[in-house]
Formats: structure tokens, C-alpha cells, sequence
């Protein structure tokens, strides 16, 4: 099998606050050359890197706000967040956990810091993904899809390395238990110092990997430092990772939908027209109601 490497190695770029609740890096799209077409299918990837929120009586977070044709994917790191949206869905999720919302159709949403965290505060870590919907699903009824800590998938690798923790997808035959639309691998390698793993995707696949925490040497080659994100080629299939000390790595690979994708702030379609319907249906309520 041939290796897939590492095309780039990305570091963080500054910081900008989302809400007053989030402090993020963007890497898709703001990235230079990750862009929404050659990041397909994912099109947005905000990262909270660990970062200190005092205490506050009012959680900070993100207000009602919309979106369509897509899915948003909030994996928590530290910390703990909480969602509702208008269509009934809604948690909490914390350390280790995941809240995965298809908004489809539209839906609207806010996003908070969970109101007894935030009353103490603390160490916040987290990451936001959008994934795209091809145009057969744009439509689809929104949904949520919690995967708590209980629920998640693990795998223990050999030689005591550490444990895969699928979310979506599959490693070495174990699935993750949220469903996708399109194909997509999605995992967090918690690997101990000195731990490998190797993974398999499609050679066409779209493949990041974000460090978490420590760092990795991916293929015995190049480091991937804490914070930094590994694009890898679409070219071969395998690749290694191995902790140069106790470290978790988030692992994308997903198919790309290859349709043409027209976006607009908080809305993903196909064309300009259906943004233009989009926007219409949001200012007629078509999206329901959320306080
Ligand atoms: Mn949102």
C-alpha cells in the first residue's frame, strides 16, 4: 500500500473570539490554499485551543443564529457546552464528548458555555466542523446526534499505544456510532508517548489530522507540534503516527462531494439561487422558532 504523506504543515493563525464564548483559530477556510473545494467535505473548521474562561454568572456562547445544507460537529476537548435548536434538539456535552447537528433544511441554534461550568469556569478546549451535504440531502429534516462519553466507540491498540476513540466512520473495523450522510472517518488518537498507530483511508480522501495535545511524528518524517494541523496528500492510503509524548490527534478523512458549493455566512448550498431561497425562507420563519 502506498504511504500517504504530508502535504503541509499548518500552524495556527491568530485568534478572533466567535460569540464572547469561543476563541478560535480558523484553519478552513481562512487558510491559504484550504479552501471549501479543496477541503471538501469538510468547509469550516474553527479550533479553540486551551484556553482560560473566569467564572461568569451569564454563560458566554454564541446567540440564535442559522443555518442550512449542512452539518455543524462540536468536539469537546475541556470544558462543557450546551445547544438547543428549533427543531427539539439540544444537550450538553463535555470532556471527550461530541454533539453532532444536521441542519438540513435550516434550523436555528445557539451555542452556550453549560451554565454550571461557566459559574466556575476554567480550562475550555474545543473544535467546530462544518460538513457539507451534497444537493440530494440539503434538504433533509434537521437532527442531532449526541455521542456522550459512555457511547463512544474504542478501540485499544496493540503494545499498550493507546486507544482510538471513533466517532464516525471506522478504524481497524470498529465504527463510531454517529451516522454520516457521505463517508467520513472521524477519530481521536489518544496515543501514550512513544505510541503508534497506523491508518488506511482512500487515496482521494480529504485527510487532517489537528494536534490536540503533545505532538506526533506522522510517517517517521515531519513533527506535527501541539496546535498545528497536518494537511495530507490525496495520494496513497497509509500513514503512521507516533506520539512523541502523551498526545491526542483528531483524525478527518472524509470523501469529497465534488458538486459546486455556494456559501454565504451561515448558509451552504449548490448555487447562488439557492442561497437567495435560503435567505428568503430564514426572513419568512421557515427555519421554526427558538428563543
Ligand atoms: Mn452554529
Amino acid at each position: 500500500m502506498k504511504a500517504k504523506t504530508v502535504e503541509r504543515i499548518v500552524p495556527p493563525k491568530p485568534p478572533h473570539f466567535v460569540g464572547d464564548g469561543f476563541r478560535v483559530h480558523n484553519f478552513i477556510p481562512g487558510v491559504e490554499g484550504m479552501d471549501m473545494q479543496r477541503m471538501d467535505p469538510f468547509i469550516m473548521m474553527d479550533y479553540n485551543s486551551k484556553y482560560n474562561f473566569p467564572a461568569a454568572e451569564k454563560p458566554k456562547g454564541v446567540g440564535v443564529h442559522p443555518h442550512k445544507g449542512f452539518e455543524t460537529v462540536t468536539i469537546a476537548y475541556k470544558g462543557k457546552v450546551a445547544h438547543h435548536d428549533s427543531s427539539g434538539g439540544g444537550g450538553v456535552i463535555g470532556e471527550g464528548e461530541v454533539q453532532w447537528m444536521t441542519a438540513g433544511k435550516g434550523v436555528l441554534h445557539k451555542e452556550y458555555h453549560e451554565e454550571e461550568w461557566s459559574k466556575t469556569g476554567g480550562e475550555f478546549q474545543m473544535v467546530q466542523l462544518w460538513v457539507n451535504l451534497s444537493k440530494k440531502d440539503k434538504n433533509t429534516p434537521p437532527k442531532y446526534q449526541a455521542v456522550t462519553y459512555d457511547e463512544m466507540s474504542r478501540v485499544e491498540l496493540a503494545d499498550n499505544a493507546g486507544t482510538i476513540e471513533v466517532i464516525a466512520g471506522e478504524y481497524h473495523e470498529t465504527k463510531g456510532t454517529a451516522s454520516t450522510f457521505t463517508p467520513i472517518h472521524m477519530m481521536n488518537a489518544k496515543l501514550k508517548k512513544g505510541g503508534k498507530a497506523v491508518f488506511n483511508f482512500p487515496a482521494d480522501y480529504t485527510t487532517v489530522l489537528l494536534s490536540i495535545e503533545g505532538s506526533a511524528r506522522i510517517n517517521n518524517n515531519e513533527t506535527l507540534p501541539t496546535d498545528h494541523l497536518a494537511l495530507m496528500t490525496k495520494d496513497g492510503e497509509q500513514f503512521e503516527i507516533e506520539a512523541e509524548e502523551d498526545s491526542i490527534i483528531l483524525i478527518l478523512s472524509g470523501m469529497p462531494i465534488n458538486e459546486p458549493i455556494a456559501a454565504h455566512g451561515p448558509f451552504v448550498m449548490n448555487t447562488r439561487e439557492e442561497l437567495v431561497e435560503a435567505f428568503k425562507d430564514f426572513n419568512e420563519g421557515k427555519f421554526g422558532y427558538l428563543e
